[in-house]
């Protein structure tokens, strides 16, 4: 089969002739439809998280199941199938008994140490294998397993109760799906952007306020930790999903953020390293900073 090979740690992909895998036991193997490309594909390929090379990257994969393995009983040939992430955890471990698989240290991770989707056909354990409904695009469904998954685990993090508001900050490729997953949930949802661009997108995307940077609130205070308060909103729980976010918000003294999500129970990661300082500034302002409307 062709795929997309990472020949070694900062080198251009080539597509390749390499052999087609089988599905081995528990798995299911997949003629591939999309493959999504996210910015952790750049990381992998810089060396900046683990894994051999040569290596076949994309965390993103969905496709229809074309071969089952010994032991599956809960897939079927010509399902519409893609995976997360994290595919296998020991099951045994501190973090996998407490429910909290994505900090199991015995991870099996698509693209990390199992073959990625940028290819033609790509192994799947069955269990980590979750069902695609026909009314949604492969093309759609691709970034779900990634970007979508990452950003439903942080609004699940932030624990929103009926009649809060969700401010989701940073609106983006995962912002943009935190926009329209709080709106869906019924969470009046606060997108907070500086890109006055985005602003008819982020309006279709269900947004009932977009905030940019605190002035359209009034004059600015300073907060009682001695830090401009330059973004003054508030809100229950917050989700960060942007290296630009506002270094200081005003959140409620008892709301939750979700720092790109990095600490939720499914599995996810920060943005990158910027969000998660602020999300640690905002974190540690959170109980002083005055708050308006
Ligand atoms: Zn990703
Ligand atoms: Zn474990």
């Amino acid at each position: 089969m062709q795929a997309a090979v990472v020949p070694a740690v900062n080198s251009p992909w080539e597509i390749r002739d390499i052999p087609q895998p089988e599905a081995g036991p528990n798995q299911v193997l997949v003629k591939m439809h999309a493959s999504g490309v996210c910015y952790s594909d750049v990381h992998e390929t810089l060396g900046h998280l683990p894994g051999s090379f040569p290596r076949v990257l994309g965390h993103e994969p969905v496709g229809e199941i074309v071969a089952i393995g010994p032991g599956v009983t809960s897939r079927k040939v010509g399902d519409r199938v893609g995976t997360t992430w994290v595919q296998k955890t020991c099951g045994r471990c501190e973090w996998c008994l407490r429910g909290k698989k994505n900090f199991c240290p015995k991870q099996e991770i698509t693209a990390i140490h199992l073959q990625g989707g940028h290819a033609e056909y790509m192994p799947m354990y069955a269990d980590a294998t979750m069902l695609i409904p026909d009314s949604i695009s492969y093309e759609q469904a691709a970034p779900i397993f990634c970007a979508g998954y990452t950003v439903w685990g942080g609004l699940r993090w932030a624990k929103p109760q009926p009649h809060e508001r969700v401010a989701v900050v940073g609106i983006g490729g995962l912002g943009h799906l935190a926009v329209q997953y709080a709106k869906a949930a019924g969470f009046e949802t606060i997108a907070i952007s500086h890109s006055p661009d985005k602003d008819k997108l982020i309006r279709e995307l269900g947004a009932d306020e977009i905030v940019r940077d605190g002035k359209e609130r009034g004059p600015q205070t300073t907060c009682e930790c001695n830090g401009p308060v330059r973004m003054r909103y508030k809100s229950n729980a917050i989700a960060v999903f942007a290296s630009s976010a506002p270094a200081c918000m005003g959140p409620r003294s008892n709301s939750r953020s979700a720092p790109g999500a990095a600490q939720h129970e499914t599995w996810v990661r920060l943005a990158d390293r910027s969000s998660q300082r602020r999300a640690e500034l905002i974190s540690k302002r959170r109980h002083c900073c005055t708050l308006v409307r």
